[in-house]
């Protein structure tokens, strides 16, 4: 689960990191204004979406007066943010006001796990502010790793000589190792996936700060955090995979605008497969999962149904726990239940598959008795509408 900067920074100080001052998140223009005078008079409004390079797209302003925070939290507020990571644009919704800080310099610092060595990584870098991935491209040598042994942890020396080799400031040296440490408790507590503080910011004023916060929270750790609860509610980015999650359907929106609804994870990525293949794109990768009864099958039509992209459905069951009639039932009550005005392609396999086929046929489904038989059926039907 990714939270949003307010969460991140709201997290890290309780584990004692630094962090700007700020007057809370904004929904409103007026809202906002508020903040900036409660900050005394200036602010910085960031934009509050799931992606980095904010700062670039425009999403990221500072205001030297109340009515100016006004302004940029208007202009902000409904944006859609286009930005290097997610270049379809995330609608904003809500700005995070700050204190502006006076920055002297930007450093990179994160954690995340190292698949290679099996371990947690602190990656340091002098050259903060920017994209890593552009700096480990163009500086690769300007990036210092320090691997956390799982038993041990990192001894202060460490931390010091991994700091002294990014070439950042001895005199802020002693707080950054501080903040290191912080942030290390801070990683391993909340069953962190990622910590990314980008920049990490030396003031004027000689202190050090998270400017920019990202965190990642694994999330096969969250039954240990009912803390985060309300991170997660309302942290989707989409509102059918909210809906989804709420009835803890495998679903995923994707760009196409053929729907796919199929049982297990690997016959759901083959069925993708075989629809790209035919010449089409899948709206979504959905798994009902093994036994569906019909009354989830219903569920699942009903939410790829709810995509408006969605120009036909394709719906591929191999019937091992799961039966097909019951399958074929599901499919035949959402139909009931909603209006259908897209083509749905059915090919049913596998336990019941024989059933399941005459429940289809009093139907107008259109059934298919290959995968790639009724990939092509789909995409072909999707294009002519
Ligand atoms: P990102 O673009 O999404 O990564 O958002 P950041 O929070 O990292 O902000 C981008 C850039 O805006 C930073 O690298 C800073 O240069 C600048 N910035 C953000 N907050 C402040 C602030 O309080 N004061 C000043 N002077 N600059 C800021
Ligand atoms: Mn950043």
């Amino acid at each position: 689960m990714k939270l949003h900067e307010y969460q991140a920074k709201e997290l890290l100080a309780r584990y004692g990191c630094a962090v700007p001052k700020n007057a809370g998140i904004a929904t409103t223009p007026a809202e906002a204004k508020a903040a900036v005078e409660a900050l005394g008079g200036r602010g910085v409004i960031k934009a509050q979406v799931h992606s980095g390079g904010r700062g670039k797209a425009g999403g990221i302003k500072v205001a030297k007066t109340p009515e100016e925070g006004e302004t940029y939290a208007d202009t902000i507020l409904g944006m859609l943010l286009k930005t290097v990571q997610v270049p379809e644009g995330i609608v904003v919704e809500k700005v995070l006001i700050e204190e502006p800080v006076s920055i002297e310099k930007e450093y990179y610092l994160s954690i995340v796990p190292d698949r290679n060595t099996r371990r947690n990584v602190i990656i340091l870098s002098e050259q903060g502010g920017m994209d890593i991935e552009e700096v480990a491209e163009a500086h690769p040598d300007a990036i210092i790793r320090l691997m956390i042994d799982p038993l041990e942890g990192v001894r202060d020396y460490e931390l010091r000589e991994a700091v002294a080799e990014a070439n950042f400031a001895p005199a802020s040296a002693n707080k950054i190792v501080t903040f290191i440490r912080q942030l290390i408790t801070a990683y391993n507590t909340s069953d962190a996936a990622m910590m990314e503080i980008n920049p990490l910011a030396i003031t004027s004023d000689g202190r050090v700060i998270a400017a920019d916060a990202k965190i990642e929270i694994d999330d096969a750790a969250m039954f240990r955090h009912p803390e985060f609860a309300a991170y997660a509610e309302g942290n989707h980015e989409d509102a059918l995979e909210a809906e989804a999650a709420k009835d803890d359907i495998a679903y995923v929106r994707l760009g196409g605008n053929v729907g796919v609804i199929c049982n297990g994870a690997g016959l759901t990525m083959t069925t993708m497969d075989e629809v790209k293949r035919a010449g089409g794109e899948p709206a979504n990768f959905l798994d009902v999962g093994g036994g569906a009864q019909a009354e989830r099958v219903a569920k699942c039509l009903n939410l790829v149904l709810s995509d408006p992209n969605v120009k036909g459905v394709l719906i591929n069951i191999f019937g091992g726990i799961t039966r097909c009639d019951e399958v074929a039932k599901g499919v035949i009550a959402a139909s009931q239940m909603i209006e259908i005005k897209v083509p749905i392609v059915v090919r049913l396999a596998g336990t019941n598959a024989k059933e399941g086929a005459e429940i289809l046929a009093s139907s107008n489904l259109i059934s298919a008795d290959t995968m790639q038989n009724a990939a092509e059926k789909i995409v072909s039907l999707v294009k002519a509408a």
